[in-house]
């Protein structure tokens, strides 16, 4: 994925991708129609989309271009603030956007089953379960969910504010660091996605979406 994204999303697409389609996308491309798509909506010049005509088109099958491990914050539906419509994105969310095992599978299913082109990681700020993991303490299933963001905590080394939940400096570094981390756990428990990212096959890659401003920060491209 050396191409630049940003030069490679002309012109935006307003309607589903077929089969023909979805196969010649690369993932440079697939990456640069998320940025793009992201810079409509934050220049609030959304594509007009006929919902209809893409439901009616999707009816027997679905060429999904990307897959977005995000957050289920109520702030980061990927459809919206990648200007994207149905069709468009396999959507996997969970509180902390951490790699479950059902996560795994659907992103295996999105990119090597169903012909998705990149796989992106989704973190956020001012996310409550980032801010749950640092604060620690949480019961039950919601404290089994935080312990896999746990991790993410002490990887942020060289910080120099307060490290707890109160600091949303402190809270964002942890959230980049668990996208990064979450990358490369993708990586490591799933072969078969690893092997197709060194092919080239597909890509992943992460980012931070601002909720104060809609802004996705896209980094770690592979
Ligand atoms: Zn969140």
């Amino acid at each position: 994925m050396t191409n630049d994204p940003h030069k490679k999303h002309e012109p935006p697409h307003t309607g589903p991708l077929t089969a023909e389609s979805q196969a010649t996308l690369s993932p440079s491309e697939a990456l640069g129609w998320l940025v793009a798509g992201n810079d409509r909506f934050v220049r609030e010049i959304t594509l007009d989309r006929d919902h209809a005509a893409a439901v009616r088109a999707t009816a027997v099958q679905q060429f999904p271009f990307a897959v977005v491990l995000g957050c289920m914050d109520s702030r980061v539906a990927p459809e919206i603030i990648f200007d994207a419509g149905i069709g468009d994105i396999f959507s996997v969310r969970v509180a902390g956007n951490y790699a479950s095992p059902g996560a795994l599978g659907s992103l295996e299913f999105a990119t090597l089953v169903a012909g998705a082109k990149i796989i992106l990681v989704l973190g956020h700020s001012g996310c409550g379960a980032v801010a749950g993991a640092v604060q620690g303490g949480a019961e039950g299933n919601l404290g089994k969910l935080l312990e896999h963001i746990a991790p993410a905590i002490d990887a942020v080394e060289d910080f120099t504010g307060n490290r707890d939940a109160s600091n949303p400096i402190f809270t964002h570094a942890v959230a980049r660091e668990n996208v990064k981390m979450t990358i490369d756990q993708i990586m490591t428990e799933s072969p078969a996605i690893a092997a197709a990212v060194r092919e080239g096959r597909i890509g992943i890659a992460g980012a931070m979406h601002d909720v104060s401003s809609g802004a996705v920060n896209f980094f770690d491209r592979r």
